[in-house]
């Protein structure tokens, strides 16, 4: 969809706004600011935080980290999830505002990973809220992570920016 529009000032047709364009330009800024939410569970964590540091430097890609769920456009979860902090999980990506997104890292988030015999552990973070990336890794690399990171970002950039991320999902009971 496009608009069109005249300047008066110069006196000719010389302002073209696209709409489109103007999508392109919000999701850019989006995508190249997105405050993540840190949720490091285990080994994980570690890796996350080694993300962060000066070596493989997320904030490059204008990746900074909140410790509140307030401001934050995306989740990272890091580590084994058992059943008790799966609610936490939930009730954090409930307080993040829309469009937001989840990045799950490391085999334990993404599907129980080694512990996923326990019965206390939770086979996958998507259990409970909606992942958008999957890190693989045991534990993932920085890099690894940044891989992650650059794959959302070209999915903030690939979706209107004006529409909601999706429904809210159902609260089931977990267990
Ligand atoms: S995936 Fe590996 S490194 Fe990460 S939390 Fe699980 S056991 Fe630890």
């Amino acid at each position: 969809m496009t608009a069109r529009t005249m300047d008066p000032g110069v006196g000719g047709d010389v302002t073209l706004l696209h709409t489109s364009q103007l999508d392109n330009l919000i999701n850019l800024a989006r995508a190249s600011s997105l405050y993540y939410l840190t949720f490091g569970l285990a080994c994980c964590g570690i890796e996350l935080m080694q993300t962060g540091g000066p070596r493989a430097d997320v904030m490059r890609f204008g990746a900074i980290p909140r410790a509140s769920p307030r401001q934050a456009d995306f989740m990272i979860v890091a580590g084994t999830l058992t059943y008790k902090m799966a609610e936490r999980a939930r009730l954090l990506y409930h307080q993040m505002p829309d469009p937001k997104y989840v990045i799950s890292m490391g085999s334990c988030s993404n599907c129980g990973g080694l512990f996923q015999l326990g019965y206390s552990v939770c086979k996958g973070v998507d259990k409970v809220i909606p992942v958008d990336v999957y890190v693989p890794g045991c534990p993932p690399r920085p890099e690894a992570l940044t891989e992650g990171l650059l794959r959302l970002q070209e999915i903030v950039r690939s979706e209107p920016w004006s529409t909601k991320r999706r429904p809210q999902p159902e609260r089931p009971e977990i267990a």
